[in-house]
Formats: structure tokens, sequence, C-alpha cells
């Protein structure tokens, strides 16, 4: 532009007219116009090239953003499918801690389970040996084909080959699989499985095959999934093994117990027998040694009025004696005869109020010549308890036998205290002496007939053991109880507790 401007200039100065001058002028302002238009344009070329490469720039951006969303959204449905295959496995989990027989825990592996975890196909055996399958549960494929599968991984050793490395394995149609596995898919129609051997410690080993109807995103994660599922089976195939033997050694326990048990009762009906027979036999003896004892103490009466003419004393003293043993042998044989009447059931117990204190009296009256003669201290504490239910006869028995053996068994100046005590429907009896004690050894066995305790006192002391086997039966004949307390030298406490409702 300058150089141009020059040039003009020197035309001007070597003389050219003045209207060449103007139309230099008017070309020399044209040719500034272009060359301004031209340097705008190179400017606006420029700033095209930038945003051009701006707009690439965002381009790519855009792409890189579009891309990473797929992904991240393919992160988040697998990390979907993981969760619910965690949560199906938690709740199975459950379910089969809670499955008691192998034939349960086998058929909790469902539809529901198997669709859970992404699969579309679901077998799971058991295999008893290299050579059997016994399918206990099918999901999506049927027993027909399951049969095909069953004897294909048997003849094929597939079975073998999962049972001895039973990791979880993937088989997939587009990978390099031997002709028995890609003939194990085709039967089953999935292009993808996974295979896995279920070994519990006890029990029988079982097979788990779960197809994929779609190829498999990540068989890492499903090989993984499959592992925990199996342990799973496992654990509960050998817990509920263990309760089976624990349920069939418990069977086999109550088994023996209710042998064992048929055993004793009929031991006992046979004891009962025995007893009855026993009892009968007493019963009869004593029957019959009653009517001779009535004869023999008869006549000794006769005898000892003098109706037979007057007695020398030494014979009056020896009827006397007649007499005596007389009636010992009589109460003996009435004892025995009592007792084999309440065990056979022929004696039947009133059950009416009796009124303690009258009561109380009577038996006072019967043993107070004991009492004297041994100068016995005897008290009594009613507590209130004013009245007894059963039959007074017999109960008179009771007292008076304790009551007597109290007296019998203390030495002369000793005491007697008779307790009453009412617990709610129950009244307590005690009878308790300052005597010479029982042995724990005799403690257990005094209520058997014809029981005496072996020590020396004792032996001095008259008696026949049949007493408190007596007041035994005619207090359980009540429906009460009796024991007893006592410190060999230290007195003793008979308890006889009586219901009164
Ligand atoms: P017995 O006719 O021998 O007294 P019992 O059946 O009445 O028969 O008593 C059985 C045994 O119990 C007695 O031989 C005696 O050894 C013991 N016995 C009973 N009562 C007492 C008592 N109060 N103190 C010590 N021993 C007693």
């Amino acid at each position: 532009m300058g150089t141009l401007v020059t040039a003009l200039v020197a035309l001007a100065d070597t003389g050219w007219s003045a209207p060449w001058f103007v139309m230099s002028g008017t070309l020399l302002g044209c040719l500034a116009y272009l060359a301004l238009k031209i340097e705008s344009s190179r400017r606006q070329a420029g700033e095209l090239r930038r945003l051009q490469a701006a707009y690439d720039q965002l381009d790519q951006q855009t792409k890189l953003i579009i891309r990473t969303d797929l992904e991240l959204h393919h992160t988040q449905e697998e990390l979907d499918r993981w969760l619910a295959s965690l949560m199906s496995l938690h709740h199975l989990g459950r379910q089969l801690q809670v499955s008691l027989r192998p034939e349960e825990v086998l058929s909790r592996l469902d539809a529901a389970v198997v669709s859970k975890f992404g699969f579309t196909t679901g077998l799971l055996g058991i295999c008893p040996s290299f050579q059997a399958i016994e399918w206990r549960s099918l999901v999506g494929v049927d027993a027909e084909t399951a049969a095909q599968a069953a004897s294909h991984l048997v003849e094929q050793a597939v079975l073998k080959q999962i049972l001895t490395n039973p990791a979880p394995t993937t088989l997939a149609a587009a990978d390099a699989l031997t002709p028995a596995q890609r003939r194990l898919l085709e039967l089953l129609r999935v292009p993808t499985m996974v295979v896995a051997g279920v070994m519990p410690h006890s029990g029988p080993a079982g097979c788990l095959l779960l197809g994929r109807a779609g190829s498999a995103t990540n068989p890492k994660a499903d090989e993984e999934l499959v592992a925990i599922l199996a342990n799973q089976l496992a654990s509960a195939i050998e817990s509920s093994a263990l309760y089976e033997q624990a349920w069939a050694a418990q069977h086999e326990l109550e088994r023996k117990v209710q042998e064992r048990t048929r055993e004793l009762a009929d031991a006992n009906a046979a004891l009962v027998r025995l007893n009855k027979a026993k009892s009968d036999f007493v019963s009869a003896v004593s029957h019959e040694l009653r009517t001779p004892l009535a004869a023999i103490k008869g006549y000794s009466a006769l005898l000892h009025s003098g109706q037979f003419g007057p007695l020398a004393a030494p014979q009056a003293e020896r009827i006397a004696k007649i007499e005596k043993h007389t009636d010992l042998l009589t109460h003996f044989i009435n004892n025995l005869l009592d007792i084999a009447r309440i065990e056979s059931g022929r004696t039947t117990m009133e059950r009416r109020p009796i009124p303690v204190k009258e009561f109380l009296e009577t038996v006072h009256e019967m043993v107070h010549p004991q009492l004297q003669a041994k100068q016995l201290r005897y008290t009594v504490d009613l507590n209130s308890v004013s009245e007894l239910l059963g039959d007074p006869a017999h109960l008179q028995r009771v007292f008076v036998n304790l009551l007597s053996n109290a007296i019998k068994y203390t030495p002369d100046g000793g005491a007697i205290h008779l307790g009453m005590q009412r617990d709610g429907t129950v009244v307590t009896a005690s009878v308790s002496d300052t005597g010479c004690g029982i042995a724990p050894d005799d403690l257990a066995k005094l209520f058997q007939e014809f029981y005496r305790a072996n020590d020396p006192i004792n032996q001095q002391i008259r008696g026949t053991g049949l007493g408190l086997a007596l007041v035994k039966r005619i207090v359980e004949a009540h429906g009460g109880r009796i024991w007893v307390k006592s410190e060999k030298g230290n007195g003793s406490t008979f308890f006889v507790s009586l219901p009164v409702a």
C-alpha cells in the first residue's frame, strides 16, 4: 500500500495531469479498501478455525460423557443384580437354617431363587456316587431333559469331574470347551452355565448346574456367587444330616425307653399279682389262726375266772401269761389282716369330718397308762386346727401307733409332743419324742413290713415291725403321706400329712 502511494506521488512529480491524478487517487482508495477487506477476511478465517477447534473439543467431551454415563448405567445394573443375588442368598441361608431334612434343603432351590441369581435354568441333585444323580430340584427344565442331562453327566464322566473339582466353573459356548461340555450346554439349551459340586463333610454330595439364557457379563462374579450358594447348601445338608442322626438316635432311645417301660409295666403287673397272692395267703392264714386263738383266749379266760375250780398262784400266773401272749398274737394277726385288706382294696375308708379335740382326747385316753408308767411329759399344740377328714377308727390307729412308738422308744422322764399345722388344704400332724432316735440306714426301711431297727436298745423292746407298715397304708389310703426325721440319740419326729378338703 505504502509502495503504491509512493509510486503515485512520483508520477505526480513527473508532471502527470490533474484528471490522471484524480483517477489515481480513486484507484488508490479502492486498493486500500481491498487491502483492508483482505486483512479482515484473514482475521475472520483465523477466528473460524479457532471456533472449529473448540467445537471439535466440545463434541469429543460430549461423546466421552455419554460413554461414561452408559458405563455407569451398566455398572449400576450389574450392582443391582449382585445386590438382588446377595439378598436372595441371605434369604435362602435363613430358610436353609430351618430346614431339617436333606430332602427339604435341596428343594429350597426353586424358580424364585434361580431367577434372583440371574439364571434361567437350575438343576440340583444328590450324587450317591460318580455314577448316579438323583435330581431333587429342577427349574426351567423338564424331567425328560434332566434325565438326559443326568445320563450324559454320568456317561461322559462330567459328573466325576465336577465332584473331584467342585469349585464353580463357567462353561460358555464361545469358549474352548470339551465336546462333552458343549453337548451339555446343547442338551440344556443354554449358551452359558456355571457348574459346581456341593460337598458337605457328612451326608451325600450334590451337583449344581445353573444356566443363563444370555451370555455372562461377569463370569467371575457369577462363579463367586455360586460358590457361596454351594457352600450354604453343603452346610445345610450337613446340619440336616446331623439332625437326622440325632433324630434317629432319639427315636431309638425312645423305642428302648418304651420297651423298658413295657417290661417294667409287665414286671409291675407280675409284682401286683404276686403281692395280691401274698395278701390273699396272709389273709387266709390269719383267718385260720384267729379262730383257734379265740378259743385259746376263751378257755384261758374261763380257767382264769375259777369256774373249773380254784387255781394255785403259779397256775394263775401261767394262765395270765397265756392270755397276754394270746392278746399279743391276736394284735399281730389283726395288723397283718388289716394290712392285707387295705392293700387288696377290700377296706373302704370313711371320709367324714373329725373334730380334732375330741379325737385326740380319745387317743390320749388310750395311751395315758403307758405315758404315766414311764412318767413322760405329753404336750399338744393344735395351732387352731379344729378338724380332720377321714375314717376316725383308722386314723385313731395311726395316732395311737405313733404315740405308742414314741412312748416305747423314749426313756423314762422324757417328753412327747403332738403338733398340728394347716397349710391350705393339708393338715400336717407331727409326733416328736426325746427318745433313742433312728440311724440313717434304718430311716428308709422303717415303713417296710417286719422291719425293726438293728440296734441293741431296739432289740430289748418288744415289737413286731408291723405298726408303721400299717400306719403308712392307712395314711396313703386317705391320700396322705408319712415321713420321719430323726438323729441317732436325739429323738425322732414322725410327720403325717392328710388332705382336709
Ligand atoms: P415295732 O413293733 O417294732 O415298734 P413299728 O413298725 O412300729 O414296729 O416300728 C418299726 C421300727 O421303727 C421299730 O422297730 C423301731 O426300730 C423304729 N421306731 C419306730 N418308732 C420309733 C421312735 N419313735 N423312735 C425310735 N425308733 C422308732
